[in-house]
């Protein structure tokens, strides 16, 4: 995309860049969807807790505890996603399809998981963010005591029921992971069987 035709961000979107330049100390003007949090905003692993709490409290929503391919290592095995640090070719087609804002080209053979943090930008938090506010927008707001609707806590990432207090979260972000994870297991199963 050239600079000289800036694309308007919508509220999401530029709301996450606020939140990131203010974490990290910064102008927002500095911050862009394909800014690299590590080496464009030298971000160290502090601070990307601190902008994923940053952004429970804007958005009133719970962030995964872990990160892509960590949550698919647990569901699938470290050993199939990852030899002696090198992702694996299954491990490459994963994120690929998880977490498409990454450059496809640097998800080459030979990536190394310690290079793979390097490539989180500034859109991994827009994606994540918004695959949060898709599954809060998909709940169910009847209470499930009294069938009253339920209103959104001004304060917790949580619903209120009006008339018996009853309380309850909004789905979690491990919840909403594992989803995705699974959604993407699917379209890779589909992609082997249309290649074969
Ligand atoms: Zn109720």
């Amino acid at each position: 995309m050239s600079p000289a035709a800036p694309h308007a961000h919508d509220d999401v979107e530029a709301r996450v860049l606020a939140v990131i330049a203010r974490a990290m100390d910064r102008p927002v003007s500095d911050v862009t969807p394909e800014s690299s949090l590590e080496e464009d905003l030298g971000a160290q692993s502090l601070d990307f807790l601190d902008i994923a709490f940053s952004l429970e409290r804007e958005f009133r929503i719970q962030f995964p505890r872990t990160d892509f391919l960590q949550r698919a290592s647990d569901h699938f095995g470290e050993e199939n996603l990852l030899k002696d640090g090198v992702v694996t070719p299954f491990g490459l087609q994963l994120l690929a399809l998880g977490m498409p804002e990454i450059d496809s080209a640097k998800l080459k053979s030979g990536l190394r998981v310690a290079e793979l943090q390097k490539m989180f930008t500034v859109a991994t938090f827009i994606r994540v963010v918004r695959q949060l506010l898709e599954s809060k927008a998909q709940m169910d707001r009847l209470c499930p005591n009294c069938k009253t609707e339920m209103t959104e806590s001004n304060a917790l990432p949580e619903f209120i029921c009006k008339a018996c207090n009853t309380v309850v979260p909004v789905p979690s972000g491990d919840d909403v992971l594992f989803r995705h994870l699974l959604a993407v297991e699917q379209e890779a199963r589909n992609s082997r069987a249309g290649a074969s």
